[in-house]
């Protein structure tokens, strides 16, 4: 019988809708995917694992298929192979626009409650693009949460000053300042994690993620980007994914660096982190106003008297423009995988007829 302490579990059965029949031998949670190859971890120990041959067949896209965090019903077999049959319905999920295919998403990890996003204060710092990464984390239902780390190269005075530009423009966000070098702001951070919750973290290569893992964890799992010292840029060595277990019962998930962190055709995460614009659109006298040139339009007024800043709005644009140019590759991508279908259908019939 499963401890329903393990990983985050009575979290999970307290917040997912599952069927009544749970075979509780069998659960395991997903720590690690490479390849379509997993690592499954239960009380018993730590699997390798593949999916059943029907779950492949009927997999309609990269969702289907496990990824890092997920409950999965697995049976284990003597010499401690395993088979995943069944994923359990997440109660959220962080996905992104597939870096090569396009039109096609990825799913970096299931079942987070909060991702720390986090940025260095120094070269990476970027606004817009910490934006971009809110919108990631609404999409899957997740609660973003800032670090920023590295303070220790800038001044006290840089900091607040940070501090005060970040707390402007995403208002409702819950922000820590860090350094791992000084160890500044690591303490609150650990405060912070839940028995039972589960976390990940996102933000470009060489921001000092996988350093900041180590210190909650108190030891060196994770190995850290030296940087190459001529670049001073980190070299991409995080290609792995991981699920960490904290002494305090909260549970950690490291993702690989996102350069590209390209947003999917979903518009809720647009909304509730642009929230003061959605708000302000209430009042354009076009329901359907696309704030551009629209006589009426609140959300221009609000720019021209100062209560909303131009750059936000600039942001808010862009990133409308990519979901719905997402949407557009994505549709564009079904008529043609339907057209194929079809010749595929049309050359079988063909070869039929022609064989009897
Ligand atoms: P990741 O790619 O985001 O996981 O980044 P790493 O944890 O591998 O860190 C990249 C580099 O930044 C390493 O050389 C770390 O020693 C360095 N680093 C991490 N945190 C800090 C910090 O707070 N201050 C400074 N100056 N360097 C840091
Ligand atoms: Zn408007």
């Amino acid at each position: 019988m499963l401890s329903e302490d393990f990983l985050g579990l009575t979290y999970y059965l307290s917040h997912a809708t599952i069927k009544d029949h749970l075979d509780f031998s069998k659960i395991a949670r997903v720590v690690k995917e490479h390849k379509e190859l997993y690592i499954i971890q239960n009380t018993e120990g730590t699997f390798s694992a593949e999916i059943t041959g029907s779950m492949r067949y009927s997999a309609e896209s990269r969702a289907d298929f496990p990824a890092v965090g997920d409950w999965v019903e697995a049976s284990i077999f003597e010499g401690g192979q395993a088979i995943i049959h069944n994923i359990l319905k997440r109660f959220s999920m962080l996905e992104r626009q597939s870096v090569g295919a396009k039109g096609e998403k990825q799913v970096i990890a299931t079942n987070i409650n909060k991702a720390f996003i986090v940025q260095a204060v120094d070269r990476d710092f970027n606004l817009n693009r910490l934006e971009r990464y809110f919108v990631l984390a609404h999409n899957g239902g997740i609660e973003p949460v800032i670090i920023l780390n590295k303070t220790d190269l800038i001044s006290d005075e840089q900091r607040a000053n940070i501090n005060q530009v970040v707390k402007k423009r995403l208002k409702s966000s819950q922000i820590f300042m860090t350094s791992t070098l000084t160890g500044f702001g690591l303490q609150l951070i650990k405060e912070y994690l839940i028995e039972g919750e589960t976390y990940c973290f996102i933000g470009s290569s060489g921001v000092g993620k996988s350093t900041i893992i180590n210190h909650l964890l108190g030891k060196d799992i994770l190995e850290t980007n030296k940087l190459s010292s001529s670049t001073n840029k980190g070299r991409h060595t995080t290609s792995h994914r991981e699920l960490i277990v904290l002494d305090n019962g909260s549970i950690l998930i490291d993702t690989p660096g996102m350069r590209e962190v390209g947003i999917t055709e979903q518009r809720e995460g647009i909304d509730s982190t642009f929230d003061n614009i959605a708000e302000l659109a209430r009042d354009c006298k076009y329901g359907d106003c696309s704030h551009i040139d629209e006589p009426g339009c609140n959300v221009l007024l609000a720019i021209e008297d100062g209560r909303l800043s131009y750059d936000e709005y600039e942001n808010f644009k862009k990133l409308e423009r990519q979901t719905e140019h997402f949407s557009a590759t994505v549709a564009e991508k079904r008529k043609k995988d339907k057209a194929f279908g079809k010749i595929c259908k049309e050359v079988l019939s063909e070869k039929k007829k022609n064989k009897y």
